[in-house]
């Protein structure tokens, strides 16, 4: 199954992605992994697009579009675009890639939340260094403190974005550059809606249900 999940930051879009690639083997494609990988390689592309990261903004269309390019079309059972596409040009230019690629969009999952409740999940989080896992100082810590659940990792990291004035910044942007997306998906009857706000496993219940995966 061909997923986007549309949401604004914090609004569990990683979460539920991981999940599913355990789950059901689609491959979780994170535009903002890509981007932290090129700036953890000290790339061109890493450099420029550190700056813009690091004020919330998003990095342009053309960059984005390019690195989702290829990417998109190596997964064997399907994919979950993460924070892609973030604008109308990047839905569009998503349309032609998947077009050329001979794939077809199954669902895009829209993510609902109010912003409250995403500053306090946000400035909460923090991954595993050595495989990924995400964790929330209040909402979900390692099973045993500072070891990973599904690695066993000792590190973890705290993204440099998470912080409240960043924060602003890059729900700003979702609601300028990103929320157009919603009638875009809507128009072609794509769209499905999923409450947000729940907890992580009644999130995951509605996703599924929605997706007439189970129950
Ligand atoms: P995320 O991990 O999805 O929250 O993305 C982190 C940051 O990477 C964003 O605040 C943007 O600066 C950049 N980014 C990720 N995905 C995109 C995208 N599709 N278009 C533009 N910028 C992006």
């Amino acid at each position: 199954m061909n997923l986007i999940f549309l949401g604004p930051p914090g609004a569990g879009k990683g979460t539920q992605a991981q999940r599913l690639e355990k789950e059901a083997g689609a491959r979780q494609l994170s535009t903002g992994d890509m981007l932290r990988e090129a700036v953890a390689s000290g790339s061109e592309i890493g450099r420029r697009a550190k700056a813009i990261m690091d004020k919330g903004e998003l990095v342009s269309d053309e960059v984005v579009i390019g690195i989702v390019g290829e990417r998109l079309g190596q997964e064997r059972q399907g994919f979950i675009l993460d924070g892609f596409p973030r604008t109308v040009a990047q839905a569009e230019a998503l349309d032609r890639l998947l077009a050329e690629k001979k794939l077809k969009l199954d669902r895009v999952v829209e993510f609902a939340v109010d912003d409250e409740a995403l500053v306090d999940r946000l400035s909460g989080r923090f991954n595993c260094k050595s495989c990924g896992a995400m964790y929330h100082d209040r909402h979900k810590r390692p099973k045993v403190a500072g070891l990973c659940d599904r690695c066993g990792g000792r590190e973890f990291l705290r993204r440099p974005d998470d912080n409240p004035e960043t924060i602003r910044t890059r729900l700003a942007a979702y609601a300028r550059q990103t929320a157009p997306l919603l009638p875009y998906y809507r128009g072609k009857g794509l769209l499905l809606t999923v409450d947000g706000m729940a907890d992580i496993a009644q999130v995951a219940g509605l996703i599924d249900r929605a997706l007439g995966q189970k129950g």
